[in-house]
C-alpha cells in the first residue's frame, strides 16, 4: 500500500509517499482502508520534531482517517469486514491508504456522512468535547465563547455547544469564516482581528461576561481572556504557541478557573464518553464536520503548509 513516511524529523517536504507492507492486524486490532484522512495541526508539531512525545522513525503521520474495514484480529466483537467506520487514532498512522487501529479507536460512521466528514471527527470533535463537558463542565444556558471558532476544533465546539443548549459566541478571522461559524450555530459571530472585540463580546454577554471560554490561541488571547469571565467562569486551554502575560486578580475576583488539556491524556474510559456522545450526535444530525479543503494524499507537504499559514475554513482533508 502507499504511505506518507517521515525518516528524518523536519520541514513538511520531510514527508515522502512510499510503498510499505500491509498492516495485518493482530489481537484485539482492525485494520482499516481508509478513503479519508484528517490533518491536524499536531501533525505539524509531530513531523517537525518539536513535540514532546515523538515517535520512532520512520513513521506515518496521522492519527484520524475514515474508511472501510478490511480485516479483523482474533477477539474483536464490535465490527466486521465491510463495517464503515471513522478512526480516532491509530497504531500504524493514518495518512495511508490502510491503517491498523485497536478496536477501542475505531467508530461507526453513519451513511448519511461522507468518509472526508468521518477523517475530520477524532482530534477535533475529541477535543471540543472534552473542553466543554469534561474540563469546564458546561451545563445548558450557561454563555460559551469559542475563541478560534473557524477551524476543526472551533466548528466541532460550535455544533456540540449549540446541541447542549449553551448560547455560543464564536470568532473568526475572516468574513467567509464568520459566515461558516454562524451557519453552524453561533448566536453571535465576532471578528478576533478586532481591536475591540473582548469588549464586544462583554455587552453581548449583558455585561455579565461568559461562563466559559474555549481558547483555541491561548498565547495571545489569555491575558484579556480573564477580564471578560463572569463569576466562576472557566477558561480550557485547547492551543497555544508561545507564553502569555495574565493578570491573576482577574481570576481571583471572580473565583475563576483555567484548565489546561491535552486530548491525549484522556483515560480510555473518557475517551469512551467522548465517543459515544459524538457518535449520538451524528445519528441525530446535531454534529456534521465542515470539510473546507481536500488534498490527494501525495500532497501531504502542501496541506501541512495550508493548516498552519492560511485562515481556517472547517476541516482539512488528505484523500489517499
Ligand atoms: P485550525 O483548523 O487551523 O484552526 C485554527 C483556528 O484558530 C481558526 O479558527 C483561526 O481563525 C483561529 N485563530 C487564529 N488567530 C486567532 C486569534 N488571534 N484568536 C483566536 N483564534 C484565532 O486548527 P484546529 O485543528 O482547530 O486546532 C486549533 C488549535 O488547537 C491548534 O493550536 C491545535 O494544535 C490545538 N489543538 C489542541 C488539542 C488538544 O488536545 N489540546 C486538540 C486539537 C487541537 P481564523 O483563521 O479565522 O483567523
Amino acid at each position: 500500500m502507499k504511505a506518507i513516511r517521515v525518516h528524518n524529523f523536519g520541514a513538511p517536504e520531510v514527508m515522502i509517499i512510499e510503498d510499505v507492507h500491509d498492516p495485518m492486524p493482530g489481537i484485539g486490532e482492525v485494520m482499516v482502508r481508509l478513503h479519508a484522512a484528517g490533518v491536524n495541526p499536531v501533525d505539524t508539531y509531530i513531523r517537525s520534531g518539536l513535540y514532546p512525545s515523538k515517535p520512532i522513525l520512520p513513521f506515518t503521520p496521522g492519527m484520524d482517517g475514515a474508511g472501510i474495514v478490511e480485516s479483523i484480529g482474533q477477539g474483536v466483537k464490535r465490527f466486521a469486514p465491510g463495517d464503515r467506520v471513522y478512526v480516532a487514532g491509530t497504531i500504524s498512522g493514518s495518512y495511508a491508504e490502510k491503517a491498523l487501529c485497536r478496536e477501542s479507536q475505531v467508530h461507526n460512521l453513519p451513511q448519511k456522512l461522507s468518509f472526508a466528514q468521518g477523517a475530520s471527527l477524532g482530534v477535533p470533535y475529541g477535543a471540543a468535547y472534552r473542553a466543554l463537558f469534561q474540563k469546564a463542565k458546561s451545563v445548558p444556558g450557561e454563555v460559551v465563547l469559542v475563541h478560534g471558532a473557524s477551524g476543526g476544533v472551533g466548528i466541532a465546539a460550535v455544533q456540540l455547544a449549540r446541541a447542549a443548549g449553551l448560547h455560543v459566541i464564536g470568532t473568526a478571522g475572516t468574513e467567509k469564516g464568520r459566515a461558516l461559524v454562524r451557519e453552524q450555530g453561533a448566536h453571535h459571530v465576532i471578528d478576533h482581528y478586532a481591536p475591540d472585540h473582548m469588549e464586544q463580546i462583554l455587552k453581548l454577554s449583558g455585561g455579565r461576561g461568559v461562563d466559559v471560554i474555549l481558547e483555541i490561541l491561548a498565547n495571545v488571547n489569555l491575558g484579556k481572556d480573564l477580564g471578560i469571565l463572569a463569576q466562576n467562569g472557566r477558561v480550557v486551554v485547547i492551543g497555544s504557541r508561545g507564553t502569555v502575560e495574565i493578570d491573576p486578580r482577574h481570576a481571583m475576583m471572580r473565583d475563576a478557573s483555567i484548565y489546561g488539556m491535552v486530548l491525549m491524556n484522556a483515560s480510555e474510559c473518557e475517551m469512551f464518553i467522548i465517543h459515544s456522545a459524538i457518535e449520538a450526535g451524528l445519528e441525530n444530525g446535531s454534529l456534521s464536520p465542515v470539510v473546507g479543503r481536500e488534498f490527494p494524499l501525495h500532497e501531504a507537504a502542501r496541506s501541512h503548509h495550508e493548516i498552519m499559514e492560511s485562515k481556517a475554513y472547517g476541516k482539512l482533508v488528505l484523500i489517499p
